[in-house]
């Protein structure tokens, strides 16, 4: 048996199924390739779900996540620690909001934003208590803790783990006419990803994102977009709402914010939103623990030259382009937004796991979101020709499960 195989093999005996990986052994990877437990090289076109935007190793931000491993890593909130203001403010400043409270995981980010959302409907919208409502769209993806379940609208995600929630309205992604009919005067929040990751990178028709930012600035309800996977640098800009000029009241961020190293989390807002949070109210153990810090100090300061958002969108054009050969050659159709692709397979030739495995055999990795779309993200640091190069096996690997 393969140290694969053996590795495979025991994994699945001993871990509880909740994925379903693609079998391939990762054992070490620079930038945006990887090497698998047999020595065979993967041009990473996943990037750990856009968490790995600036690169596997990236030298800047392990520089700073090992300077800050010998001095300090945990004090809990109980205390100041040196690294904490400066990644506060880098990142505030960075969204352009007065303030952000730091978390771990994105669903945590996502908790900490339906809950600031709630306290500051009751306290300063004047919601009557319990009465809250928030909307969310169809097909969302926002985490997997039992609240976020509740308004999944994904069988696979949700059912199984009532009782649910109450306090959400799910309508049509993409028409701000549904949240329009949805809102009331219980409504505290409207919550969404300004592009839809896991539905298969659905970016909404153009002025979708202005209208529901004029929705909410009507009705007196909190835009919260959800930029986990959107945002910093993945689109070609530090986030998806900035394609449309539009600010929400409240930015979710995570996955790449820990810089592929730790997971670092947070949620960004002006006073008069976050300052409904007081001390008792909220926390985390690890939230805004120094190590994180000092990483996503390093990520803010990444972001903050642009490079990393123009490189996005230059590669992304090429990507597009490279795609769009395909089109009728397998592919039906492409959306692209900066390096994240979503590639729709016609189902008559295959799923999108069996694209997934076709391309693993070529040295290619990918994931395939439901049914027959694949999502292309490599990490931003992928070089012009390995774009050619996942591009022309995914063109041998179509010819290949066409011809079947
Ligand atoms: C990944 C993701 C989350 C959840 O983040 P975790 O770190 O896995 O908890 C929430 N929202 C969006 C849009 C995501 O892509």
């Amino acid at each position: 048996m393969s140290t694969t195989d053996k590795l495979i093999e025991l994994s699945e005996r001993r871990s509880a199924h909740n994925y379903h990986p693609l079998p391939v052994v990762i054992s070490q990877a620079d930038g945006a390739w990887v090497t698998d437990v047999d020595g065979r090289r993967y041009l990473d076109c996943l990037a750990g779900y856009s968490s790995l935007n600036f690169g596997h190793g990236n030298e800047k931000i392990l520089a700073a996540a090992r300077a800050q491993l010998d001095r300090l890593t945990l004090t809990s909130r109980a205390f100041y620690h040196d690294q904490f203001a400066d990644f506060c403010a880098g990142l505030a400043d960075l969204t352009g909001k007065d303030m952000v409270l730091p978390m771990n995981t994105g669903a945590e980010a996502v908790e900490t934003a339906i809950k600031v959302a709630r306290k500051w409907g009751y306290q300063v919208k004047g919601v009557a208590p319990d009465q809250a409502n928030i909307i969310v769209m169809e097909d969302n993806f926002h985490g997997r803790t039992t609240t976020i379940v509740s308004f999944s609208t994904d069988p696979v995600a949700h059912d199984h783990f009532g009782p649910y929630t109450p306090g959400f309205r799910i309508v049509k992604y993409g028409t701000a006419e549904a949240i329009r009919d949805a809102i009331d005067e219980n409504t505290v929040a409207v919550l969404l990803e300004p592009i839809q990751g896991e539905a298969g990178v659905l970016i909404p028709p153009d002025g979708y994102l202005t209208q529901v930012r004029e929705l909410c600035t009507e009705n007196n309800v909190l835009f919260i977009a959800d930029e986990i996977q959107s945002g910093l640098g993945r689109t070609g800009k530090t986030f998806a709402v900035e394609h449309e000029g539009v600010v929400p009241d409240m930015y979710i961020m995570g996955k790449a914010l820990g810089g592929g190293v730790i997971p670092v989390s947070a949620v960004a807002a002006n006073s008069d939103v976050l300052g409904v949070i007081k001390p008792g109210t909220h926390g985390s153990t690890f939230g805004g623990n120094p190590l994180a810090c000092a990483v996503g100090r390093a990520v803010v300061d990444i972001l903050g030259t642009g490079e990393f958002q123009e490189r996005a969108a230059r590669l992304g054009e090429v990507l597009h382009a490279g795609l769009l050969g395909l089109v009728g050659q397998g592919v039906v159709t492409v959306r692209t937004r900066g390096l994240w692709a979503g590639v729709d397979i016609d189902p008559s030739i295959a799923t999108g796991r069996e694209v997934c495995e076709a391309l693993l055999k070529r040295g290619v990795l990918a994931k395939d979101t439901h049914g027959s779309t694949i999502r292309l993200a490599p990490p931003i640091v992928v070089a012009e020709e390995d774009l050619a190069f996942a591009v022309a096996q995914l063109a041998d690997a179509l010819k290949e499960l066409s011809a079947r």
